[in-house]
């Protein structure tokens, strides 16, 4: 028996970051699939790791996070958009935004509710609906300018929708919810009794000078509202496995009571080291978007006579590829061959969808180092020269 007939979730495989990620080393490919960096964190980060765990802070640490930590993500709020919450009842520090999201969904999700998500929507948010009984109801953005059409939403709205999940910056779409996106979601689910969770990891990879809009800037939202966050993101350390998740009070109350019987508590060192690293650089984060904008630019120039289009990149990790003057609309079997052919993993964004239109764009991860980026593009730019 090679399947298991009782199986929650019999359609679901292993993701396609996974998957990627492991054909890449199979292959020896440049992976530009999974969202990571390749290059080093920070070394003081990595002192402060190793000086919490001499120092003793080796077990368990408080199920909400450790106070220290919290009040720096508080202080971090307030300094980035001006924003007050209490670490004590507001903040929860969970394994990664996919604990916070796992935990805020099993919290309020349950048999007979509908949850509204957005394709291109990231592959751990069904799932963990399913998981808590719940259905989502997938509308669809469309490349190239992955636009919400706020009627569908009013459309899909009934008595049973319970949560809405947003994100901004948008992983893999690249784009960036305006402040006006956020007034429209509050509109929509004005007066009835729907929550929303917002995934915001990429907060600080912005380009050009926008600015995040945040769930927790709409008053009507914040109201009603997990916000996610990463420290993989904004500390460049993805293996880290630290993230948090503002809510009011109320709300909260009920995703801790998932969280403790889920994961309980983070690792205590890492707590800590973060927190401390927080006090002794309370501004790092504020070199990111430059960081990554330099590695965006630098890909979209080296790409620019290829032959390829390069929609638009406002934000996040990544930059789409578009393959529409050499190949079918197959973004699959694009992906496969380049990384067969020219040996750079990417990612289609067909797996994000429920019902996949025809596309033609994978995506690029491009945090990574330069000369990575540079042999991968050259990589690209002779597999474009061969399917010509
Ligand atoms: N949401 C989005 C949109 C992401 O891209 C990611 C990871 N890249 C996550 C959530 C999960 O974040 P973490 O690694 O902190 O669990
Ligand atoms: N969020 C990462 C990405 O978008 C993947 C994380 C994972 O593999 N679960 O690439």
């Amino acid at each position: 028996m090679d399947t298991f007939h009782r199986s929650k979730l019999p359609d679901v495989g292993t993701t396609i970051f996974t998957v990627m990620s492991r054909r890449a080393r199979e292959l020896g490919a440049l992976n530009l699939g999974q969202g990571f960096p390749d290059y080093e964190i920070d070394p003081r980060l990595t002192e402060l790791v190793a000086a919490a765990m001499t120092q003793g802070h080796n077990q368990y640490a408080p199920m909400e996070g450790l106070m220290s930590l919290r009040e720096r993500i508080a202080h971090k709020l307030a300094s980035s958009y001006g924003l007050t919450v209490d670490p004590d009842s507001q903040v929860t520090v969970t394994v990664g935004a996919t604990e916070a999201i796992y935990s805020a969904i099993q919290a309020v999700v349950g048999p007979g509710d509908e949850v509204i998500a957005f394709d291109p929507a990231y592959d751990s948010y069904e799932p963990a609906v399913r998981l808590a009984g719940g259905r989502c109801i997938r509308l669809r953005l469309m490349p190239p300018g992955f636009r919400y059409d706020w009627d569908e939403v009013r459309a899909a709205i009934n008595d049973r929708t319970r949560l809405v999940l947003f994100n901004t910056p948008h992983n893999p779409a690249c784009t960036a919810a305006t402040t006006e996106d956020f007034n429209a979601l509050a509109e929509a689910i004005r007066g009835r009794d729907i929550l929303v969770l917002s995934d915001e990891v990429y907060e600080h990879v912005l380009y050009d000078g926008r600015r995040h809009a945040s769930a927790l800037m709409q008053p009507e939202l914040a109201e009603k509202s997990f916000t996610v966050f990463s420290f993989g993101k904004t500390l460049h350390s993805t293996g880290l496995r630290v993230g948090y998740c503002i809510a009011p009070a109320v709300l909260t109350r009920e995703l801790r009571k998932v969280h403790q019987f889920n994961t309980f508590s983070i690792a205590h060192a890492l707590q800590h080291a973060i927190a401390a690293y927080m006090t002794e650089k309370p501004d790092a984060w504020r070199a990111l978007p430059a960081f990554f904008q330099a590695k965006r630019d630098r890909v979209r120039a080296a790409l620019e006579a290829s032959g390829f289009r390069l929609p638009p990149a406002q934000g996040t990790f990544f930059q789409l590829l578009d393959f529409s003057e050499f190949f079918p609309p197959d973004d699959v079997g694009f992906a496969e061959r380049l990384l067969t052919e020219a040996g750079v993993a990417t990612i289609p964004l067909s797996p994000f969808y429920a019902r996949p239109p025809a596309l033609s764009v994978v995506r690029l991860c491009i945090a990574k180092r330069d000369a990575t980026l540079d042999e991968a593009v050259f990589r690209i730019n002779g597999f474009a020269t061969r399917l010509r």
